[in-house]
């Protein structure tokens, strides 16, 4: 068991010491969470929704109306992500003091080992009471009532946006499912144009006849994003930005947007913000989520397909889905992570659950675009039930990607990384990103449930993502940012060591920083409010 740990540790040490490229946000890390919903549960609109309530009723904590204050929330979940931090950074000084200490002094590294071990044991201990942190406080009531209200009033809105009274004469706005990419960016160039729709009150009119994925259209797999309003009307349409009494405006996709709106990503509406800052670790993340539960309300065949598939693979909680992105994306826009990378996640998160001696299956649902990545991980990894298939990750390939069993193959994938309990990714992918911001339709707050071995969580074109000073920093080395408090940096990625990399909006220099002196902005655009629906 030692030296099983002992591998653990290394690996998580060594994974600090190759920072990788990002984009945006130290939010991520191992955590451990109770299951919130019971059972697996279908897909669907209703669905989620059904079952937050559930968990709602089921006796948490505390009673819907007493509420916590926003500055115990935000240092709650400061605490949460710090923990992650220490962590990071105490295992990788620790690691690089080690190999200067080379092989050497045997004793000294074994000390170091030791020091290792317990400290990776304390860290699991202090997650698990941040859970139950969580669990107690007499808020938890509060916080599923909350999203549900909240989910309740965007989808409200979204459907009132959809579904105008007079069809005819409604503002509209084009989105054509075009864009040369996959399944997941293909989503967010939807969401994309859905958010610009909802900015703006047009109706979004998405035009998806000979889609790549399946080309009799969006609607033939998923509901129509309106029932009653799905025809541009008139024979002319703008191009972006139009007049404002333009009717049919037609939206570029987001890379040659001219001019870039303030609404768009990472921007969540102002009216909502105080709420949102209050119940989520991760605003713009729930906003996007939201924006997916409209639009992928399945049809009847593809609801059906879901549950079969479900029952035949044997799903059960917990789980921890591990997404594995290869093919076209290794050595082009992601570096190769190799699957005990992953599973030594996997394993962190196991060995939190269990860290009062409790004793937890080993499961996770496997995702891949190649098939050897199941096969071996059923090979090197016994002790675990590997629930995955391979012929789905098969078909994933390139020269099979773009047709209707692969599409299937997506959807199902993406749905089963969304329902599990825990994700451990590459953000580089927008497949996992997109199961991340799913997933938080399924949970008050799923913003720590994660653990990306690259990019901190960005939206493809999102305008800069900022993050406030709360602690000056002095530079250590010549690589360093000085922080004033209040200082606004610019965030590029997290070197997961304890340190984050970005530029410093007031000084315009570029460099590294402590993590912890610093706390994410929430941006905040001032959007229409749906006033009475
Ligand atoms: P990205 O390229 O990883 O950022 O994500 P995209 O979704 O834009 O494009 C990748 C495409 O590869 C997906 O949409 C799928 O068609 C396929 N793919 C990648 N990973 C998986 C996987 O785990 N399962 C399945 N079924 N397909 C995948």
């Amino acid at each position: 068991d030692k030296q099983s740990s002992l591998k653990l540790i290394e690996r998580l040490e060594s994974d600090a010491h190759n920072p990788k490229n990002s984009h945006g946000d130290p939010l991520a890390e191992d955590s451990l969470f109770e299951v919130v919903m019971p059972g697996g549960g279908g897909v669907g609109e209703a669905d989620a929704a059904d079952r937050l309530e559930d968990a709602a009723q089921s006796g948490l904590s505390g009673q819907a109306g007493v509420e916590p204050s926003l500055e115990y929330e935000l240092t709650r979940r400061r605490i949460q992500t710090n923990i992650v931090e220490i962590w990071s950074y105490f295992s990788s000084e620790l690691g690089k003091i080690r190999k200067l200490i080379g092989p050497g002094n045997a004793e000294l590294d074994e000390s170091i080992k030791q020091v290792l071990l317990q400290g990776a044991e304390h860290k699991r201990s202090l997650f698990s009471d941040m859970d139950q942190l969580r669990r107690v406080d007499g808020y938890e009531a509060w916080r599923h009532k909350e999203s549900q209200d909240l989910s309740d009033l965007v989808q409200r809105r979204l459907h009132h946006l959809q579904n105008p009274s007079d069809c005819t004469n409604a503002r509209k706005l084009v989105c054509k499912l075009n864009k040369g990419c996959g399944y997941g960016c293909q989503l967010h160039h939807v969401v994309y144009c859905f958010i610009v729709a909802y900015a703006t009150e047009r109706t979004l009119i998405l035009r998806s006849r000979g889609w790549r994925y399946h080309k009799g259209g969006w609607d033939e797999v998923f509901r129509p994003v309106s029932d009653s309003c799905q025809d541009p009307g008139i024979s002319y349409a703008y191009n972006w930005p139009g007049k404002p009494n333009t009717q049919v405006l037609v939206l570029p996709i987001i890379d040659s947007l001219m001019p870039r709106p303030p609404y768009l990503p990472l921007a969540v509406p102002e009216d909502l913000a105080p709420r949102l800052k209050r119940l989520h670790g991760d605003p713009i993340v729930w906003w996007v989520g939201q924006f997916l539960k409209y639009l992928l309300r399945p049809q009847s065949a593809t609801r059906d397909f879901l549950n079969s598939s479900m029952r035949k693979l044997g799903w059960e909680r917990p789980i921890v889905g591990v997404h594995v992105r290869r093919t076209d994306k290794v050595g082009t826009e992601a570096a190769f992570h190799g699957i005990e990378e992953y599973m030594t996640h996997v394993e962190d998160y196991y060995r939190t659950m269990e860290v009062n001696g409790s004793s937890v299956v080993r499961r996770i649902f496997l995702a891949s675009d190649d098939a050897r990545v199941i096969e071996e991980a059923r090979k090197s990894y016994p002790q675990y039930q590997i629930v995955g298939d391979p012929e789905v990750a098969r078909m994933a390939a390139v020269s099979t990607r773009y047709t209707d069993t692969a599409l299937n193959g997506i959807i199902l994938d993406i749905h089963l990384l969304s329902m599990s309990d825990y994700l451990v990714c590459t953000f580089s992918s927008q497949v996992c990103r997109v199961a991340y911001e799913i997933m938080q339709t399924m949970h008050p707050d799923a913003a720590y449930r994660f653990k990306s071995l690259d990019d901190i969580y960005y939206y493809g074109g999102q305008n800069p993502h900022n993050r406030r000073a709360v602690i000056a920093h002095k530079p250590r080395t010549h690589e360093d940012l000085q922080l004033k408090v209040g200082d606004l940096v610019s965030v590029a990625g997290n070197h997961w060591d304890g340190n984050s990399k970005g530029k410093n909006t007031r000084t315009n220099q570029g460099g590294l920083f402590p993590s912890f002196k610093v706390v994410d902005k929430v941006e905040t655009a001032k959007l229409p409010i749906y006033e009475g629906v």
